[in-house]
């Protein structure tokens, strides 16, 4: 494991979240020659299966949709040169709320403890520089990505060695122009109802509170292509009717808020491994 000089691990929770939240930094790490490992925590099992059958509908049928989304996940880590790519494989949990929350299996209903050491196993094993993963909140709320927030930052504690570790988050002013783009290109968008809109919470954060920027455009067609591989799930469709072009214009920097750092690298930085080359 010492041929590698840097090391970048993205933990995530489903098939596809790798390309939407981290897809430029995995391609443009790779490029640089840069190891990196992806862990993708759960099968996938509740997103959309074939012919956009949803969850809940008549022939849902969640192993033959882990099965696809397992192909499309290793089609996605071609895309983006993913050196390693490791699947701890609990049962997708659904959405906050959904019965699949409860069964036995789900990621949700794993214990932090078990599931951070099997991930603490991985960390030990490729000795990452740099870890990512969601914010506490998950991003925007799914029990899945949330738990992987728990996982991980038990697991960093159990280890205890790795110098930056950093949350995917978006700047507020992107989330507005991510608005006007939905609203252009999604015909079948709709405005959150306020009142719901008001009990959820916040997503992103203000530009000012982001420490690490990311210019990934260059490998915006990656990304993109990356996020084709996963074509299959109903909320991807939406991006790839943008294009390339419009995809990466919207998605082609990454923001990250700096959570550990051992190397005392100024902030903002735009680069995850500033300090550690
Ligand atoms: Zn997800």
């Amino acid at each position: 494991m010492t041929d590698w000089p840097l090391t970048l691990m993205a933990v995530h929770a489903h098939p596809d979240d790798e390309a939407t939240g981290t897809g430029g930094v995995l391609a443009r790490y790779a490029a640089e020659g840069i190891r990196t490992v992806l862990v993708t925590c759960t099968d996938g099992g509740c997103g959309d299966g074939p012919g956009g059958v949803k969850p809940g509908e008549p022939g849902h049928d969640r192993v033959a949709v882990a099965a696809m989304r397992r192909q499309e996940l290793k089609a996605s880590c071609d895309v983006l040169k993913v050196s390693h790519l490791e699947m701890l494989d609990y049962a997708d949990s659904g959405m906050m709320g959904w019965p699949d929350n409860d069964a036995p299996g789900s990621f949700w209903q794993t214990p932090v403890e078990e599931a951070a050491a099997r991930l603490a196993e991985l960390i030990r094993r490729y000795q990452p520089d740099v870890v990512v993963t969601y914010d506490e909140n998950g991003f925007y709320g799914h029990p899945d990505h949330i738990q992987a927030n728990r996982i991980t930052m038990a697991a960093l504690a159990m280890t205890a060695m790795t110098p930056k570790v950093y949350w995917t988050t978006a700047p507020r002013s992107m989330m507005q122009r991510f608005g006007e783009v939905m609203r252009e290109f999604g015909a079948d968008w709709e405005e959150p109802d306020p009142a719901g809109a008001a009990e959820m919470p916040e997503i992103g954060l203000p530009d000012e509170e982001i420490t690490t920027w990311v210019d990934t455009t260059e490998f915006g067609g990656q990304k993109f292509d990356a996020l084709a591989a996963h074509a299959s799930q109903g909320e991807n469709i939406f991006f790839l009717k943008m294009g390339k072009e419009k995809f990466t214009e919207l998605m082609g920097v990454e923001t990250f808020v700096r959570v550990q750092d051992d190397t005392g690298a100024a902030v903002p930085e735009n680069d995850l491994f500033a300090g550690l080359r």
